[in-house]
């Protein structure tokens, strides 16, 4: 296999650049500098975990061997020195599937693979506005006109690999009509809030939500790498308005948390908290592990999906130190079931992590059978276990993404008893006002006869089962 000369206009990395020291605590606000409207093309930072191996800024992208969506890409890379440094960057990142590679090819020529392949470069050149995206896509007039008129709404923000996952030039395409606004999102409809869910009213100290009890929510960051249309938290993620995260507001919440011994469960969630750095997690993660009450955290993050570049072995073996620790991802559709996902998946579950779904109920998106049973299914083959079907709340200017409840019983109707028992979510509506996850299943008991309850299977049949305990037969 032969390596070509170094192409000098494709040398993008450059060797001296040195990053600010992760190792600093947090004073502010914990997200990377925010994106130019322009494309750029900033260098990997300095961290030992995350940099580039010396050598590669000489390799041509072109000579890496292509990975596959099923290829084993560390079993291509054992024969010339050049790349057996590639293998250190790949043991440490995720490798770039055939996909990645040529949508980067494509729209990014100047960008080397190991860049593309840096979360932090990722981050740095989220697609933000309406000339950076019309370079990618091509926009209907809905979108384009919102993108027009943003004012006061959740901005659009989302990584180029994401970028990579959607159509060029269907706006209805699922993936595509949750990360770019459409004229919709300006219609406030009956019972739409900015606070649905009442957090801010459940909130003791400032991003800490104590709603459950034995449980707290514990909002680290206003930062998303991709900003979710449908967003929950959006008056969080797009407005700060008077939310303020960092060293200063994560310890207060900390001193709430080693005051009150009847929360054992943490949840570290945001914004998501994959986005900060492995030091800054590693802050956090190690003051509640001192706190000896709280047995578990839990970390809700949509970063494998969104930024699995960020799921490095540095940051897997930082984790491994804080069990036990579990993760919730926000999945949304099978076409995020990417060969980069599987790998970052796969880390985290090697970590002893144990992983589950979170997906939102979302109208032409996932909102049928088979696009949730392709979903679900796909989720346990790496890995991770389906736990929540969210009923979409009902965040301002969200009917266009809301669905009758119906159709979730629906869903889980087709789901339960046609697929694996683990397969199947638990589907919840997070009560307006705070009232919590309520369960809503499908009516599988459907009457009684004397001593016997009368259930109906999957399939429509009628089984009676015998229910009185007190009862012996003569
Ligand atoms: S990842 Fe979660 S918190 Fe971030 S924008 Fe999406 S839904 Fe909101």
């Amino acid at each position: 296999m032969s390596v070509k000369k170094t192409n000098q206009q494709r040398v993008v990395y450059k060797s001296q650049f040195i990053s600010p020291k992760e190792s600093q605590l947090p004073e502010e606000d914990a997200e990377p500098p925010p994106t130019s409207p322009t494309l750029k093309t900033h260098e990997p930072s300095g961290n030992t975990e995350d940099s580039e191996p010396p050598g590669l800024s000489t390799l041509n992208v072109e000579s890496i061997p292509i990975v596959s969506e099923t290829s084993n890409p560390i079993s291509l890379l054992h024969l010339h020195p050049q790349l057996r440094l590639l293998r250190q960057r790949v043991s440490s990142g995720i490798p770039a599937s055939l996909r990645s590679r040529l949508f980067c090819k494509t729209h990014f020529p100047e960008v080397s693979l190991v860049q593309w392949n840096d979360w932090k470069w990722q981050l740095k050149n989220r697609i933000t506005d309406l000339r950076y995206l019309e370079r990618l896509v091509n926009l209907s007039s809905d979108e384009r006109e919102a993108l027009d008129h943003t004012g006061g709404a959740l901005p659009m923000a989302f990584t180029p690999y994401y970028a990579s996952l959607l159509d060029r030039d269907d706006p209805l395409q699922p993936l595509r009509r949750t990360v770019i606004p459409v004229v919709g999102e300006k219609i406030l409809s009956f019972g739409e809030s900015i606070d649905p869910l009442g957090e801010d009213s459940h909130s003791p100290v400032c991003g800490l939500v104590h709603r459950y009890p034995d449980r707290v929510l514990f909002l680290v960051t206003g930062f998303c790498s991709v900003n979710c249309r449908y967003c929950t938290r959006s008056r969080v993620v797009g407005d700060r308005g008077n939310y303020h995260f960092g060293k200063d507001q994560w310890d207060t919440a900390i001193e709430y948390i080693e005051q009150h011994s009847m929360v054992r469960d943490v949840l570290i969630s945001g914004g998501d908290p994959l986005t900060l750095t492995n030091d800054r997690l590693e802050y956090l993660l190690s003051r509640l592990r001192r706190i000896p009450h709280v047995e578990i955290i839990r970390i809700g993050t949509k970063v494998p999906v969104v930024l699995p570049q960020r799921v490095t072995l540095g940051l897997t073996k930082m984790l491994k130190r804080y069990h036990p620790l579990w993760m919730s991802i926000h999945f949304t559709h099978p076409d995020e079931l990417s060969a980069e996902l599987n790998e970052a998946c796969g880390r985290l579950a090697d970590a002893g992590i144990p992983l589950g779904s979170q997906t939102v109920l979302l109208k032409g998106i996932n909102d049928d059978v088979q696009t949730m049973r392709l979903l679900m299914q796909g989720l346990m083959k790496i890995r991770v276990k389906p736990y929540y079907l969210f009923q979409c709340d009902p965040i301002s200017g969200s009917s266009h993404f809301r669905t009758p409840v119906s159709k979730g019983i629906e869903i889980i109707r087709g789901l339960r008893g046609h697929t694996s028992g683990y397969a199947v979510p638990h589907y919840v509506i997070d009560a307006p006002g705070g009232g919590g996850k309520i369960p809503i299943c499908p009516e599988y008991v459907v009457g009684k006869e004397g001593d016997y309850i009368i259930l109906q299977n999957y399939e429509g049949n009628l089984y009676r089962y015998p229910d009185n305990l007190g009862r012996i037969d003569e």
